[in-house]
């Protein structure tokens, strides 16, 4: 074994016992419970034990630095640490519990961030104690962020903002806001756009939640009325959050590479056909045209993990996040809203359950992971803006749509 592989090893050991010592039983397949967890209940018992655990153990957020909270690891230790949660049933919810903290705002400031920043903002999220949202898109700026027109204007000692956003996920249970906001009128669209971080809880700031097809309210409509952010709280230079704003959206794009079934319906594909459509005398699912479906989804949900796969292990530790994320995301997205299609077409008149005792609670979360799944090409950009991306920064064709 070489050097490198036996540290590895024993990284696992020590990994395998701090798990055993500090993940509560109780736990085991609650991890759903921390996707819809309020931060105003104040957490409490095992799961509160577990965030603290993970929190001073900088595990939740393994790859980030020790001195702001995370748990200096290397990309490989962050994946054997994977391994052996999982192998027990552990799961990391302080991803959750901080919004957009973890997987967006937190590397942005680790890239923009000054030290002051990176010391004030940094820790309280890895240890999953305040939750981020993000305000880029308006009524008027979804795909064309560049147009956005929510306007901060200097007072001196903090920034002034005024105007609305809208689609902002769990605006009204978090605590901070990372936004992109207009401070200059007077330049191109894109040169004049600056990135703001302040507190949610403030007199000038409003949200109204948005009630959503399948059922839940995960965003909102946010109102800036006088909304104050302190001067220390801009995020890179002035005028220059377009290339702080873009290389967050590459952290999300790559945070959503995982190509999962968005809220439940893990199982294999196959043993459901089996149980719903049946197996004909051959023992082969009975309906061929399904068959041949399921057999081509599995082969593109196979295909998308080993090249999720390579571009990890490619990366040597490297965990820089390029455009590559947008064919990741996409990759993700056909694979994830396949298999919801599948699944329900597989529970035929089952896979139409809404509520009420015919329908078993798989049947009911099926209809409800295909409808929030059609999100996935929406948000984080388009599936179309995905492949404007793609053909303008990966292929090198000429621009024609982006242009602004
Ligand atoms: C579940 C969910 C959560 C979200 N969370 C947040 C959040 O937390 N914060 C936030 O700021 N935003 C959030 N969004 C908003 C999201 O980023 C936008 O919805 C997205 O960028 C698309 O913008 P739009 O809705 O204005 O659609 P539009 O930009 O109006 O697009 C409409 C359609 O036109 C297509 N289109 C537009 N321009 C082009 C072009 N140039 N070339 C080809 N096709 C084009 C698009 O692909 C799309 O199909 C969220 C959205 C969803 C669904």
């Amino acid at each position: 074994m070489s050097e490198a592989n036996a540290k590895l090893e024993q990284f696992r050991g020590e990994a395998r016992a701090w798990l055993a010592a500090n993940f509560p039983r109780s736990l085991v397949g609650k991890a759903a419970v921390y996707m819809t967890y309020d931060l105003d209940v104040p957490m409490e018992g095992d799961a509160l034990a577990w965030r603290t655990a993970l929190g001073e153990k900088g595990w939740g957020t393994p790859t980030w630095p020790t001195e702001y909270g995370g748990g200096g690891l290397s990309q490989m230790e962050a994946r054997v640490l994977q391994e052996e949660m999982h192998a027990i049933g552990a799961f990391n919810p302080i991803p959750i519990l901080a919004g957009m903290g973890v997987t967006m705002v937190g590397p942005t400031v680790l890239e923009y961030g000054t030290e002051d920043q990176k010391q004030r903002h940094l820790p309280p999220i890895a240890r999953g104690e305040v939750r981020w949202c993000l305000g880029y898109s308006e009524p008027n700026a979804g795909s064309d962020l560049a147009s956005l027109a929510t306007k901060a204007v200097d007072k001196g000692d903090y920034w002034e903002i005024n105007g609305q956003k809208i689609w902002t996920s769990g605006a009204d249970i978090s605590q901070w806001c990372g936004a992109l906001v207009r401070t200059d009128v007077n330049v191109g669209k894109r040169d004049g756009i600056s990135f703001l971080m302040f507190p949610m809880d403030q007199p000038g700031v409003r949200t109204r939640p948005i009630k959503l097809i399948a059922g839940a309210s995960p965003f909102c409509e946010t109102f800036f009325d006088n909304a104050r952010a302190d001067k220390k709280d801009l995020l890179g230079k002035l005028n220059d959050g377009w290339s702080v704003g873009k290389r967050l959206l590459q952290h999300e794009r790559q945070s959503q590479t995982g190509g999962a079934p968005m809220g439940g319906g893990g199982g294999s594909l196959q043993e459901l056909a089996k149980k719903y459509v049946g197996l004909d005398s051959a023992g082969k699912l009975r309906d061929e045209d399904l068959r041949l479906r399921l057999a081509q989804h599995l082969m593109d949900a196979k295909t998308h993990s080993l090249t999720l796969a390579r571009v990890a292990a490619e990366s040597r530790g490297n965990a820089k996040v390029t455009a590559a994320a947008s064919i990741l995301k996409n990759s993700a997205t056909h694979v994830a809203q396949a298999r919801a299609e599948l699944t329900l077409e597989i529970m035929g008149g089952n896979g139409l359950g809404w509520e009420g005792e015919s329908f078993n609670d798989e049947e009911i979360n099926a209809v409800r992971a295909w409808l929030s799944g059609k999100a996935m090409s929406i948000y984080g950009g388009s599936f179309e803006i995905q492949n404007n991306i793609i053909s303008k920064n990966i292929l090198g064709l000429p621009e024609t749509t982006q242009k602004g």
